[in-house]
């Protein structure tokens, strides 16, 4: 078993019980898992480590094709829900310690002022974190796999495959509940790297609000088509304020730096 296994083994066990060995076990595993990727000369960049930091925050809310947890933490109260999503792209990991920071700021520092409930998914596709790879453990992307009305069975590319059919992924379906349990008023998803604030439906004034605190440029379009994407789905035919956060390609410490304000102004005071 190699460190990654049993990092996967380890957080499948910690959702069942015996809570308090396992975080025990989990901070000395984070620590060795550390100290090798260290040793290894590899970025130390793997968001479900940082999950370890203060794991009582986290759930398990489902899981992945290759059946991991998928967590979430849920803040707040009130009928104003936030939904905010990392690592639909396995290879995007700093868009995952990105929500895990902004999750920690808001349960431990922040709780008394906010004024909404906030859902956090730091990590869409585990599989493809534990693989580095943009799609999940099935090939796919999850960002084309919804069911979109242009939706397309057709890949430009192998690393936007969309699927056998819409919504054939078990991490979409889980998306696609969680839309449909919680009728968000807003949701960001963090991606990287083009530094850039993307939108969907009705999010240009949140998307500039937020490029008041980062400088970001802000855009209703990335650049190039997306059949089946989240935006399509839940800002385009939801009508849903979406805003896809792409980070520019700096170290975490960095674009938590120029976030952290620009999140919590537009997800903690609705
Ligand atoms: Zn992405």
């Amino acid at each position: 078993m190699n460190f990654s296994q049993q990092l996967d083994s380890f957080l499948l066990t910690n959702s069942t019980n015996n809570f308090y060995l396992s975080q025990t076990i989990m901070k000395h595993l984070a620590a060795i898992l550390l100290l090798f990727l260290i040793a290894s000369g590899c970025q130390t960049s793997d968001p479900r480590i940082e999950l370890s930091r203060h794991f009582e925050l986290w759930k398990v809310l489902g899981s992945s094709a290759e059946g991991q947890p998928i967590y979430y933490n849920e803040c707040g109260t009130g009928d104003s829900v936030v939904l905010v999503f990392g690592c639909f792209h396995g290879d995007e990991q700093e868009g995952g310690q990105l929500v895990i920071r902004l999750a920690e700021l808001v349960n431990l520092q922040r709780a008394d002022s906010l004024k909404n409930r906030i859902v956090f998914v730091p990590i869409v596709n585990p599989d493809g974190v534990a693989q580095r790879t943009r799609t999940n453990a099935n090939g796919v992307d999850i960002n084309r796999n919804f069911p979109t009305k242009n939706w397309s069975a057709e890949a430009t590319e192998k690393r936007y495959t969309p699927g056998p059919s819409p919504a054939s992924e078990p991490e979409t379906r889980l998306v696609m509940d969680l839309l449909e349990r919680y009728k968000p008023a807003l949701i960001i998803t963090v991606h990287t790297a083009l530094h850039v604030i993307n939108y969907d439906g009705p999010a240009k004034e949140i998307a500039e609000r937020m490029a008041k605190h980062n400088g970001y440029r802000v855009s209703a379009s990335i650049g190039y088509p997306t059949p089946g994407s989240f935006g399509t789905y839940a800002g385009v035919e939801r009508n849903i304020p979406t805003i896809t956060l792409e980070l520019p390609p700096v170290a975490i410490d960095e674009s938590w730096e120029q976030n952290r304000e620009a999140m919590w102004t537009v997800i903690g005071r609705r």
